[in-house]
């Protein structure tokens, strides 16, 4: 295909990618979008669960056909069943179809004047003083002044770019499964070394049934097949999808000359439970105004793009910061340690502190309280000490 001269490339089709190619298409910029599939959302991967509020600050109002099913609150289940619920009288979260909700933002994108191009493989880019090359497997090329990456958690070309390196992957697979007896209105959080070391197994009720997954340090299926058996003996699996997690944060860097990484390939995903939409598509936005305030300068420089760091941390750094050392703490807590915290949470008040403070995306505040209070803190901090091996007391036995 011949070189054409494009303001801003996007690499990747996916929600960041798509909102980013909006932000900077409602701005007058000449955009152009790379992805990979003949599909946009496909193949999906995602638990599909997104906060009503998160929806807000990214101002989407969601069509009724992408939505599967609308949550009021989550049930979260200690490793010996201790259980207790966070809910509000509200709609907390959408739970939405990624597929079908990836490509109306993909169209959103289109109609704000963004060119979408499928089975466009990005493999490399070369920057030089006039722009970035950017190729296309099978030898295609396209120029542009500036590179947005939205590939996601494989995140190939910020490494080629020279950003640090991502870490804390957990593999994740999800059923989709029927004949299920569910409440509709909650999710289910499971927790337990043993059954989920370095993260969770979840339960989403959707139209048909319910979404059931379980990320992990290893062995995500076998764990999940284990899970299913227990908590639905008469479960049918209808689809199997499988991914990955991240739950380390962001990078310390997301952009250098001529390259801004956003969402998945930027680790801007919220640790505590591995959702990335809202986060993701925030910095995704930030990300397409500043390369409108790139292009209207004529500066493309590392120190010009900086700023795009600078405004989504001012956002979401402090909340990333929490929610990563929540995610440290959960890791590190034996199944008897994690029974004795839900149990403090539910004797001393931190589930009306979850209730009354809790944001599905910016966790921070109830985080914060939830330490401040003295007898969950004292449980929490006895927990910790009393650990003789961490990554022992969490390994799975079977
Ligand atoms: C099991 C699981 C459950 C999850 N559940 C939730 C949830 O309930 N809620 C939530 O908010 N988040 C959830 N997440 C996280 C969420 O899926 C991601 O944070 C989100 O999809 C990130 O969006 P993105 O656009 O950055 O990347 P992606 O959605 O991964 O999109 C990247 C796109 O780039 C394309 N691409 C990749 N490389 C190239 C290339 N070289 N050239 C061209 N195109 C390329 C891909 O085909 C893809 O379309 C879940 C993740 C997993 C694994």
């Amino acid at each position: 295909m011949e070189a054409l001269n494009w303001d801003v490339a996007v690499v990747g089709c996916g929600p960041a990618g798509s909102l980013a190619a909006l932000e900077s298409s409602i701005r007058g910029l000449n955009v152009i979008v790379l992805e990979e599939h003949g599909k946009v959302g496909e193949p999906d991967h995602c638990a599909g669960l997104v906060s009503v509020t998160g929806l807000k600050r990214l101002g989407l109002r969601v069509p009724e056909e992408c939505v599967l099913n609308r949550v009021y609150g989550a049930r979260f289940y200690s490793p010996s069943g201790v259980s207790f619920s966070v809910s509000r009288r509200s709609v907390q979260a959408l739970v939405i179809d990624r597929r079908m909700f990836d490509r109306w933002l993909a169209s959103l994108a289109q109609s704000a004047g963004a060119h979408l191009t499928l089975k466009r493989k990005v493999t490399s880019f070369v920057r030089s003083l006039d722009g970035v090359h950017v190729h296309v497997k099978g030898g295609g090329e396209e120029k542009c002044k500036l590179l947005i990456d939205a590939e996601g958690c494989r995140a190939r070309l910020a490494k080629m770019a020279g950003l640090p390196p991502r870490r804390g992957r957990r593999p994740a697979v999800r059923f989709e499964v029927r004949g299920v007896d569910v409440d509709p209105d909650f999710v289910e959080l499971h927790f337990g070394g043993r059954l989920a070391p370095g993260f969770f197994a979840w339960v989403i009720p959707t139209d048909e049934g319910a979404r059931v997954g379980l990320a992990a340090r290893s062995h995500p299926r076998k764990r999940l097949a284990k899970f299913l058996s227990t908590r639905f003996p008469r479960a049918k699996v209808s689809r199997t999808v499988a991914g990955v997690v991240l739950t380390n944060g962001p990078v310390k860097r997301t952009f250098t000359d001529r390259f801004m990484a956003v969402g998945d390939a930027a680790g801007q995903v919220k640790p505590t439970t591995g959702g990335g939409v809202v986060t993701g598509g925030i910095c995704s936005r930030i990300a397409g105004q500043v390369a409108s305030e790139a292009l209207q300068e004529e500066r493309f420089s590392s120190g010009f793009l900086k700023r795009y760091q600078q405004r989504w941390e001012k956002i979401l750094g402090k909340e990333f910061s929490y929610m990563k050392l929540a995610r440290r703490v959960l890791n590190r807590l034996s199944d008897h340690a994690l029974d004795s915290l839900f149990k403090a949470l539910i004797e001393h008040g931190g589930t009306e502190t979850m209730e009354a403070y809790g944001d599905m995306d910016f966790e921070s505040a109830a985080i914060k309280k939830l330490i401040a209070n003295p007898k969950i803190l004292v449980k929490l901090a006895l927990a910790l000490l009393t650990l003789a091996n961490p990554e022992k007391s969490a390994a799975p036995t079977a």
